[in-house]
């Protein structure tokens, strides 16, 4: 597996085409793109890296996977009630089928499906709190303490996040936001906002792998159903526009997010993180996506055989 990853770390580097960061938020325009990392953490509690696995970036849409969980936890199935669940086949950014669809998200990976969600969690409580519980949630299946939130990515989004706020005010419209819209923005941007490195992302992804349960901890988070459907959203839809290619060239569940991360699960197998900054035509991980497709290559760990 080391062997694998560092010829996977070779050939990347040697890549001219590394994409483009995403510049509609200033913090992560000034990110080097000529950075990559990926680990493989194994069902069995071993953990390989190679690259920059221990730089910190920002996981942007990828901690939607995160606050869906806490989510369903929360409300259960009434969380469908909130967002759909189909593809949505559109920007993660974008606004026409909310009207269509009289506000209800498509899914909750969408940005507007990620608001919608950050709402439901928050119930009535301070965006504080809302922030400390995901934090604690997210510390939890990483097994790590030690991470957090980049404040100055939160802000950078905050100042520059007029979509966003036009996504919840439209909801809001609907009927669809039950607190006040700034306080579902800011939970969403800082949520949005945690750092991690590839090592503490792949940890996180381990109890998707093993039917719900982290299998080096033991301990159990979500339900064996809810962690096969939890798994299908991110093949349907954890690369908006993209989610089709993406099953079609790496055959996992996978959540990618604008800071160049990619979290993709091998169910029973392996939970892989990669990150590298630059981003194609969808807003995705150019390289990351590649060398995730190099890597089933080798191992043969695509969901379809
Ligand atoms: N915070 C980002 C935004 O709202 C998340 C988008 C993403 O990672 N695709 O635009």
């Amino acid at each position: 597996m080391q062997e694998i990853l560092d010829e996977i770390v070779a050939t990347i580097g040697a890549s001219d085409d590394r994409g483009k960061v995403a510049d509609y938020i200033p913090q992560l325009a000034c990110v080097d793109p000529n950075q990559f990392a990926i680990t493989v953490a194994l069902a069995d509690g071993r953990v390989f890296s190679s690259g920059d696995s221990e730089r910190l970036f920002s996981i942007q849409s990828i901690s939607k996977v995160f606050t869906l969980t806490i989510a369903l936890g929360k409300l259960g199935d009434a969380v469908w009630s909130r967002v759909g669940r189909e593809p949505s086949g559109d920007p993660f950014n974008s606004i026409v089928q909310l009207e269509h669809e009289q506000g209800k998200p498509r899914n909750p990976f969408i940005n507007a499906g990620a608001i919608a969600i950050a709402d439901a969690i928050l119930m009535g409580h301070q965006p504080k709190e809302t922030l400390a519980e995901i934090l604690q949630f997210v510390r939890f299946i990483a097994d790590d303490d030690s991470i957090g939130i980049d404040e100055k990515v939160a802000q950078s989004e905050l100042l520059t996040g007029d979509r966003n706020a036009s996504l919840a005010h439209f909801m809001a419209s609907f009927g669809r936001i039950k607190n006040p819209v700034d306080c579902v923005l800011g939970t969403y941007f800082h949520h949005c906002s945690i750092a991690m490195n590839t090592e503490q992302l792949a940890r996180s992804g381990l109890f998707l792998v093993d039917n719900g349960r982290n299998p080096v901890t033991g301990t159990r988070v979500v339900s064996t159903q809810r962690a096969r459907r939890i798994n299908s959203l991110m093949l349907m839809c954890g690369h908006y526009d993209g989610s089709g290619e993406f099953a079609f060239r790496v055959g996992l569940p996978g959540k990618s997010g604008v800071g160049g991360g990619i979290l993709a699960i091998a169910p029973g197998t392996a939970s892989i993180a990669v990150w590298s900054p630059g981003l194609d035509e969808v807003g995705n991980s150019k390289l990351g996506t590649e060398a995730l497709e190099k890597l089933v290559q080798h191992t043969g760990w695509s969901i379809f055989g």
